[in-house]
């Protein structure tokens, strides 16, 4: 069943435990999310952003990932990642997805806060969850590289102005997480993500979820997370297993059948490190 993320966040809160968003990129992965989360009896977030929906076919993509939804046995939120422009995310809302993200953190304060509150007031009118970031959750190269682990963190003060200001749903705070993979364990600063917990009252989201050692993960939601973004550990499920199986094997249903199970596996993974089955 297709819902707004924030049904979905607000029970794991009062469970005390997190919902995992996965990011898919094709056919295979997002039924491999959707199976999983169903065996496992887990809500769980499906997530696409725009430069994936550019690349695979938007109207395709948001179809195929909004009809899966309707039709999964466990209570499923659609919801755009990383969006920086009000146009995708009105473009979302028109095309079925129940949660959107505005990533305005490269801009000023005052700037991100505006957009946060455009996103909101979108977003309400669907009857949809709204997200916003603050600091800068880097890539792999940033923090790790220049040896500075306070860079780029969202700041407390600011991060309840624009909670506060915006009237946003779900926030992401920059804890110390990097998109892709890490080089080094990632330096998560736990207790800015209780200092925020406390301050802000609304869902907090980890991004960079992948290839955080399982015990900070368990840490971060003890803090306060309530959403678990994962995306870069389906895609190299997907790669490994898809280079292994198709040397003997190239019928595509079969092969896929395979990549999907490999793919379950890390979802299943994450399911249990957030806590969530047996929640749906
Ligand atoms: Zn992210």
């Amino acid at each position: 069943m297709l819902e707004p993320s924030i049904h979905l966040l607000n029970k794991a809160r009062q469970g005390h435990y997190a919902v995992p968003a996965f990011n898919f990129h094709n056919l295979e992965i997002l039924q491999a999310i959707i199976e999983t989360a169903e065996k496992q009896h887990s809500p769980v977030i499906l997530q696409i952003s725009p430069i994936y929906l550019e690349k695979i076919g938007d109207i395709a993509a948001a179809a195929m990932a909004q009809e899966a939804a309707k039709a999964a046995k466990v209570p499923v939120a659609l919801h755009l990642d990383h969006s920086n422009s009000l146009q995708w995310i009105e473009w979302a809302l028109a095309h079925g997805f129940t949660s959107v993200m505005i990533d305005a953190s490269a801009l000023p304060l005052d700037e991100n806060i505006a957009l946060a509150r455009k996103t909101v007031e979108l977003a309400r009118a669907q009857g949809a969850t709204s997200e916003a970031e603050l600091g800068h959750i880097g890539g792999i190269e940033d923090a790790q590289e220049t040896g500075n682990p306070d860079m780029g963190l969202a700041d407390p003060v600011e991060a309840l102005k624009l909670v506060t200001e915006s009237g946003i749903d779900t926030f992401a705070p920059a804890v110390g997480t990097a998109h892709g993979l890490y080089k080094f364990p990632p330096n998560i600063n736990f207790s800015l993500i209780e200092k925020i917990c406390s301050l802000v009252k609304v869902p907090l989201v980890l991004h960079g979820g992948s290839g955080i050692p399982d015990d900070m993960i368990r840490e971060a939601i003890k803090k306060g997370i309530a959403k678990v973004n994962v995306g870069t550990e389906l895609k190299v499920a997907w790669a490994k297993s898809m280079a292994e199986t198709l040397i003997t094997e190239q019928e595509p249903w079969k092969a896929v059948l395979k990549v999907r199970e490999a793919v379950g596996q890390v979802v299943e993974h994450k399911i249990s490190l957030c806590g969530s089955n047996g929640k749906a």
